[in-house]
């Protein structure tokens, strides 16, 4: 795990940080106070997304069929 210094995005205190990364691409930082919840929410965020990306390629095999 590595970590640097800097502001956690999720309570914006000065801390060191560990990235969480997001399947858009997107990288933020939490503290080791928000680690746990950080680690949940962008859980939550890549499972929505997968999602959405599953429905836009279903959506795409139903327009090559049609
Ligand atoms: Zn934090």
């Amino acid at each position: 795990m590595c970590t640097t210094e800097g502001i956690c995005d999720w309570c914006k205190r000065s801390a060191l940080l560990t990235p969480h990364h997001y399947l858009d691409g997107k990288t933020h930082h939490s503290c080791q106070e928000c680690h746990a919840f950080a680690t949940l929410d962008v859980r939550l965020y890549n499972i929505g997304e997968k999602a959405e990306q599953e429905r836009r390629n279903a959506r795409q095999r139903l327009e090559i069929q049609l």
